[in-house]
């Protein structure tokens, strides 16, 4: 996050460098650049259309039901512009035609505003505390076209985001940052499963240690990242997290006020901040993990190892 291109948490967003040089086939640049026509998009955004109309994923239309969809000149004009589209974005079967999975994807590309103007939204204060130097005056805002949470106290960016325009879209300010709260465990679901969020793709995981935290003890001072191995999208989540999802800690954080899905990370760091949560990292290779959650009184102790799994474990359990 912060200047690398990956997204989630980073208290240290100026140490990484994640840019990456793809070679795009030749095969791949054909297939984009028969989208760098009004009528292609045309025809495209027809057979979505007609989809979302009927209701009915993967509708063929038959070449004369397309054709008087789309506003071009002649037929042959419409045949040739079809035909650059069949293969990557349109199927073609012996009943007519269809969006295939990347075609269906440029249509809701299209529709969701992905290639205008950037977003915008306001600035607005957000609960939650920050990791970082333990103050409590986070704000959510735009930088460099990113949705950034930043503790005004110590300016630290402590989490950035890709901000798609539609995301900012019928949603005040706060309800732009509540929006980025669900997100983030939508990606992290994804990410248990070892799922790539952006392709589905494998990911894999690997833990990262930041430095300058005045926080007590490790809480929020080690991170996960889990990078695709297919399009190489990259996220960086609190190191907590996976423990935050197990079924008892959940069940102990939704009974004091924290649910997990419902609250939104930069919240959970308030119980880092409070020392309500602390984290002993007692090595990151293999890893070896240990939590406590004491909230008044009611304490639960959990274990992560190498595999990210975490298992309750004995509160006084020395080993
Ligand atoms: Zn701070
Ligand atoms: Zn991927």
């Amino acid at each position: 996050m912060g200047q690398d291109d990956a997204d989630g948490i980073d208290p240290d967003a100026d140490t990484v460098d994640a840019t990456r040089t793809s070679r795009p086939a030749d095969e791949q640049a054909d297939a984009l650049a028969a989208l760098g026509n009004e009528h292609r998009l045309a025809i495209l955004l027809a057979l979505g259309d007609r989809e979302s109309a009927t209701r009915t994923n993967g509708l063929e239309l038959t070449f004369s039901e397309l054709y008087d969809a789309v506003p071009v000149e002649s037929t042959s004009q419409f045949s040739y512009h079809l035909s650059q589209l069949v293969g990557p974005f349109v199927a073609e079967t012996g009943e007519g035609y269809h969006l295939t999975y990347p075609g269906d994807k440029i249509v809701r590309a299209v529709r969701s505003g992905l290639y205008e103007t950037t977003p915008s939204f306001d600035p607005v204060p957000i609960p939650g505390a920050c990791v970082g130097c333990g103050e409590s005056d986070l704000q959510a805002r735009l930088d460099d076209e990113r949705f950034v949470v930043r503790c005004r106290a110590c300016d630290r960016a402590l989490l950035s985001d890709s901000f798609p325009r539609s995301q900012a879209s019928e949603r005040s300010p706060a309800e732009v940052a509540e929006s980025f709260g669900y997100r983030i465990w939508s990606t992290y679901l994804l990410i248990r499963g070892d799922v790539c969020p952006e392709c589905y793709g494998r990911v894999e995981r690997r833990v990262d240690a930041h430095e300058g935290h005045e926080t007590p003890g490790d809480a929020g001072r080690y991170t996960f990242a889990a990078v695709c191995r297919t399009c190489d999208f990259t996220i960086h989540l609190p190191i907590e997290v996976p423990a935050v999802f197990h079924p008892r800690a959940g069940a102990l954080l939704d009974e004091h006020g924290f649910a997990p899905l419902d609250t939104p990370l930069w919240e959970l760091f308030e119980l880092f901040v409070s020392g309500a949560w602390t984290t002993d990292v007692r090595s990151t290779d293999p890893l070896d993990a240990r939590f406590e959650i004491d909230l008044d009184g009611d304490a639960l102790a959990l274990a992560m190892d190498e595999s990210f799994g975490v298992t309750p474990v004995d509160r006084l359990d020395p080993s």
